[in-house]
């Protein structure tokens, strides 16, 4: 592959001061580019499909910062609620109709979520969750899978995915065992091993937390009938299923994972789309079990800043567009990004690299390995240098991926019939074809 020509000069500066300040220069791990090599660029605005750094650089988007971005960057109807809502006062720390404005759409679009409740991040939705189905069902352990990452809450952080897996990190220092003891990590696509699980705990497993679809080891598919199976085994079990859709909802469908796959869950986390790419994560679902929160119920939960009336009125805002145009938007989704996704596969099989890709929707991931991927220890077959000369490359080319071969990129309506022949164009380049 051909060595890197874009300037970042401005770039470069701005990581080292950065570096004084933040560990890293960062603050979140999945932003540094160890893992791929080379200079970050820093971003100095974004719009619509692209984005530009300090140095005058474009790039074409690929993360779409994780997901939110759905509609493209800088999108007018979200840009105008904001600036309308921040002349009204930024945050109250009292009650106000966005809240449950919002919350009604939700609900709209997720029929399972008969109540929720709005935080600042995924994290604390997932966190929260779990506490929530621990209370409800007075039951101590927490199942989870290998590559599947919840946020950054002590017990969920085993064997977890996202920068946990590309930094190697096997469990985080700081995680006292007896914090994490009550944390059971399977194997992701594996019914056997969650019957197995049920029957070493009777009685003891509060719930099922799972990415219907798996995006923080890279893009992986539940095969058919897995979902199904956890929700038939729990209730068997007496445990919650909770769906952590902050990956998913509103993306793979407007009804997210769920809708698509036809299960309806005890619980549902989500993040990222549903609060516009300002910071609000939500959880919700069986009225009985919400009500287990505070003030109602016996769980404790809280945050200064949650139901923000920016971050509900960019929620509001975007939720609304997608649903008005769902006809349109969701295949326009799944058309640009199935043609992306097929077409760079082809041009690395043209040229000779072992390269499997993972699709849904407007989610997918390329990765550099020969064989079927299905669960976190398939993903760890890629060849991670590989990956990260194709990253490097493409970079270089003006496409930015997630710096990562353990994300999954995701493509906003904002890419269309030019971005594909860009795309193809450089990693055409990349590949050297
Ligand atoms: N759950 C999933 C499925 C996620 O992908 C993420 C973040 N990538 C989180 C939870 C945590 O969300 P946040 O980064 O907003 O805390």
């Amino acid at each position: 592959m051909p060595l890197p020509t874009r300037i970042l000069a401005r770039s470069r500066a701005l990581q080292q001061r950065a570096e004084s300040f933040l560990p890293g220069g960062v603050d979140s791990p999945v932003r540094a580019f160890r893992a791929v090599g080379g200079d970050p660029p820093f971003v100095e605005r974004a719009e619509g499909a692209f984005l530009w750094d300090v140095d005058g650089n474009r790039y074409l988007d690929f993360f779409g910062s994780w997901g939110p971005m759905i509609q493209g960057h800088a999108f007018p109807p979200v840009v105008e609620a904001i600036q309308n809502a921040a002349t009204r006062g930024a945050s109250f720390g009292a009650s106000h109709a966005g809240e449950a404005n919002l919350a009604e759409l939700v609900q709209r679009c997720f029929p399972s979520i008969e109540k929720l409740r709005f935080v600042s991040s995924g994290t604390e939705a997932c966190m929260s969750a779990i506490r929530l189905a621990r209370g409800f069902t007075g039951r101590k352990f927490v199942l989870k899978f290998e590559g599947c990452y919840h946020g950054h809450a002590d017990a969920l952080l085993v064997k977890a995915g996202s920068g946990v897996a590309t930094f190697g990190i096997p469990g985080s220092a700081g995680v006292p065992e007896e914090t994490a003891m009550h944390t059971l990590a399977l194997p992701y696509n594996d019914l056997a091993a969650v019957e197995q699980a049920f029957a070493t705990h009777p009685g003891q497993i509060a719930c099922i937390i799972v990415e219907p679809v798996v995006g923080n080891a890279g893009t992986i598919l539940p095969a058919t009938g897995y979902l199904e199976g956890l929700r038939a085994l729990a209730t068997e079990h007496g445990a919650l299923l909770i769906l952590d859709e902050v990956m998913t909802g509103f993306r793979l469908s407007l009804g997210g994972a769920q809708e698509l796959f036809s299960i309806r869950p005890d619980l549902t986390t989500l993040g990222k789309i549903v609060g516009g790419g300002l910071p609000v994560g939500a959880f919700g679902g069986r009225a009985e079990v919400m009500d287990f929160l505070a003030p109602l119920g016996p769980v404790y939960q809280a945050g200064t800043l949650s139901g923000n009336p920016l971050a509900m009125a960019a929620g509001i805002s975007q939720l609304q567009h997608l649903i008005d145009h769902a006809d349109v938007i969701y295949p326009k989704l799944e058309a640009t990004t199935k043609a992306i996704a097929t077409g760079v596969e082809a041009l690395a099989h043209a040229a000779g690299i072992p390269l499997t890709t993972n699709r849904i929707g407007s989610m997918f991931t390329w990765f550099f390995t020969g064989q079927p991927v299905n669960d976190f220890e398939d993903a760890a077959t890629s060849d991670t240098a590989a990956f990260a000369r194709f990253h490097r490359a493409m970079l270089d080319a003006g496409v930015w991926l997630p710096p990562s071969q353990y994300e999954a990129a995701f493509i906003s309506t904002a890419h269309g019939t030019d971005e594909i022949e860009f795309t193809l164009a450089a990693a055409r380049q990349a590949f050297s074809l």
